[in-house]
């Protein structure tokens, strides 16, 4: 693993750190508990070492296979939408990717079952979560789009990569007065917070402008 000093040293100190919260704050976050959480949660090791030293910028930073690191600013924006509503059991995440949105969304509500479609990524996103012994984060190798239907209804849905257009199957794996966050687009896309409200009935509101990796169907071995 990258880097196996949890604390961190030089630029990745407890007070590089709190720059970035400072930063975070100036920006609009404003739940403490999720400001605490990006605080302790060791960005330095989802990040290969030649990059290391840059983890806690604001900013979104390569991990292979052209896929990147969530920016601290939007891990802590959907994080803090999700669970503005009071405390989840339950959470899907779309593109575990680095598992770094992972780790914070585990410490943070009950369950969290994170689906991803690069199998390298994801063996290296397990070994990160249990290095840092977050046991309540199960991970599949599997195309997200379709969600993980046997785990369903979730309380919360976070996609961490922008479809064209909201997959269905993840509406119906949401449960009622369930959360959806996700980026919605393709050169230009918008972060939308859709909630179930019945069975049959959501509301949409778009929250922002937002900038992610496209989500794509499919698997990669
Ligand atoms: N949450 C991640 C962000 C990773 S970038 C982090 O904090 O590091 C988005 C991830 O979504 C990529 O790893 C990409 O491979 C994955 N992805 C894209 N389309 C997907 C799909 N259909 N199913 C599952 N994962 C997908």
């Amino acid at each position: 693993m990258t880097d196996l000093n949890l604390e961190g040293i030089g630029m990745t100190s407890r007070r590089t750190r709190d720059r970035l919260i400072a930063r975070l704050r100036e920006q609009g976050i404003k739940d403490e508990t999720v400001l605490d959480v990006v605080r302790d949660t060791p960005r330095h090791i989802f990040i290969d070492e030649a990059l290391a030293h840059r983890a806690y910028e604001d900013t979104a930073l390569p991990i292979g296979y052209n896929q990147t690191i969530s920016q601290p600013y939007s891990v802590a924006r959907m994080t803090e939408l999700l669970l503005a509503a009071g405390p989840l059991t339950s959470v899907l995440e779309v593109g575990t990717g680095s598992g770094y949105q992972t780790s914070v969304l585990a410490q943070l509500v009950g369950n969290v079952f994170s689906v991803e479609r690069i199998k390298p990524l994801q063996d290296k996103a397990r070994k990160r979560l249990q290095l840092l012994k977050l046991h309540n984060a199960q991970l599949m190798h599997t195309d997200g789009g379709m969600g993980w239907p046997s785990k369903a209804p979730f309380e919360g849905i976070m996609v961490t990569a922008a479809p064209e257009e909201v997959p269905a199957e993840l509406m119906n794996q949401l449960a009622i007065n369930g959360r959806l966050i996700i980026p919605v687009g393709g050169r230009s896309q918008e972060l939308k917070l859709i909630i179930r409200t019945s069975e049959d009935s959501f509301t949409t509101e778009v929250v922002e402008g937002a900038k992610f990796v496209p989500l794509l169907s499919g698997t990669v071995r």
